[in-house]
């Protein structure tokens, strides 16, 4: 039986597990080592298996393990999520203002803008502090129960101190750039289709039936709404970002507020170029009313509240055309085609090659030498061709096959059963060996300084 002493000790340990990690994944400023962090979590471990009675749903060492519920159970919201208008320019939004002035017989409204975040729409229920589940939006009025896989996510508290006694916190489940890169390129390396963008890979990711595989995919989460609750008296959406930000959620910290439509549209043409630079997707900003007294005056239609809009960037695609295929390789020996595109600007930077992936995308897509294409950038920075403008073709265009041998060594290529990569199978194979040194002194494995792939050819 554990004494008073030990249940003390445990709650500690997860009081000071919860603020470090805090720190860690919402702050981005830690206080101690990834060494002392460990140690800390090994000391709760340890209780916990010495005196199994103490585990609660959400001590800090449940994030990862709980079994997901194998049909992902259907929950109706007590309070549906509704979706927002959308805006398209910058005379809707001023359509937009005089309605929600005539509607509450005023001349100024103050707004508040906040990036629209390319991820999935989420509904955290939490009962006395405790994250008790987690539901997508679903249809808007009945979600799906993904608990178990988010509470994999870091930036998700398990635990809220001072929290009310029920509080339904809602936001957004997103794929930070980074993470959706890796991921793709560990898809082509296993022979398996790429994700088309950060949206559907983490709502993939979302949809595991095993919470370690969500757990893998490095997803994150900003809250910028509540459902229903109780207890909690909040007078403006920036009021309420401050205090979702004071329960330790990530609060996307590049919300505004103005003090007219006018504002708003700077705002919104700004951030247009800005948010190439974010470290993750966003496809547009939202407009809302900053008062809650005159966000219930307004009300809603049948579909959305009349106090908010959204206002959508156009997704950018460009024309250009795929001059030749080449073939490289990695350091499994997968050989990955790319194709070569006629030099182009999009969303900042200047495109020369996209990823085809493997053979079944080329196929897919049906994506021949000389074709005219259009490119977008997945994850806004893999250029990727999202059509072929078959209207275009002169009938000179060349269909692409795999090699039969490897460019570097010569050997057969093999494709192997059930995957759509093709592989040089040859363990001498002199573009293996090199991939595999590059990556060896690359930055995420020894680090060697100064050996890049220059350096690795001259090695060898
Ligand atoms: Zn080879």
């Amino acid at each position: 039986m554990a004494t008073e002493e030990i249940r003390k000790k445990v709650q500690e340990l997860r009081k000071e597990i919860r603020h470090h990690s805090y720190l860690y994944y919402v702050k981005d400023a830690p206080e101690i080592t990834d060494y002392e962090f460990d140690h800390l979590y090994r000391q709760l471990v340890d209780l916990e298996k010495e005196y199994p009675e103490l585990v609660t749903p959400d001590s800090p060492t449940q994030r990862v393990g709980g079994k997901a519920s194998d049909d992902f159970g259907k929950v109706r919201f007590r309070k549906p999520m509704l979706s927002l208008a959308n805006a398209f320019s910058a005379d809707e939004l001023r359509d937009f203002d005089r309605r929600v002035k005539e509607g509450l017989g005023v001349n100024s409204v103050e707004y508040i803008t906040e990036l629209k975040i390319d991820g999935l729409s989420m509904n955290l229920i939490y009962e006395n502090g405790s994250l008790v589940q987690g539901l997508t939006r679903g249809d808007g009025r009945v979600g799906e129960d993904v608990t178990a896989n988010v509470k994999t996510i870091h930036t998700i508290p398990l635990y809220i101190e001072n929290a009310p006694p029920y509080m339904e916190v809602r936001g957004e489940v997103y794929m930070p750039r980074k993470s959706f890169i890796a991921l793709n390129e560990e898809r082509d390396e296993a022979g398996l289709m790429p994700f088309a963008n950060c949206r559907n890979a983490a709502a993939g990711s979302l949809r595991q039936l095993d919470p370690h595989v969500t757990a893998s995919r490095n997803l994150a989460f900003f809250a910028y709404a509540l459902g229903d609750m109780q207890g909690l008296e909040i007078h403006s959406q920036e009021e309420l970002l401050k205090q979702l930000e004071a329960f330790h959620f990530q609060v996307n910290p590049n919300y505004r507020k103005w003090d007219s439509i006018e504002g708003v549209i700077k705002g919104v043409n700004e951030w247009e170029v800005k948010r190439h630079d974010l470290g993750y997707d966003t496809d547009g900003m939202v407009i809302k009313v900053n008062d809650f007294a005159q966000q219930n005056q307004l009300g809603a239609t049948v579909k959305d509240p009349k106090w908010a809009m959204a206002y959508k960037y156009p997704p950018e695609e460009v024309e250009t055309k795929v001059e030749r295929i080449i073939v490289t390789m990695g350091r499994t020996g997968v050989l990955t085609p790319s194709a070569d595109l006629t030099p182009v600007h999009l969303a900042g930077t200047t495109v020369k090659r996209a990823t085809l992936h493997n053979m079944d995308f080329i196929h897919e897509k049906d994506i021949r030498v000389g074709d005219h294409v259009m490119i977008y950038k997945a994850g806004e920075i893999i250029p990727e061709i999202s059509t072929v403008l078959k209207n275009k073709r002169t009938g000179k265009e060349e269909i692409f096959e795999m090699p039969k041998t490897c460019p570097i060594c010569g050997e057969p290529v093999h494709r192997i059963e059930g995957e759509a990569a093709y592989r040089c199978t040859n363990p001498n194979c002199g573009g293996v060996v090199r991939e595999k040194l590059i990556h060896f002194a690359s930055r995420d494995a020894m680090d060697i300084e100064g050996m890049g792939p220059s350096v690795v050819d001259s090695l060898l």
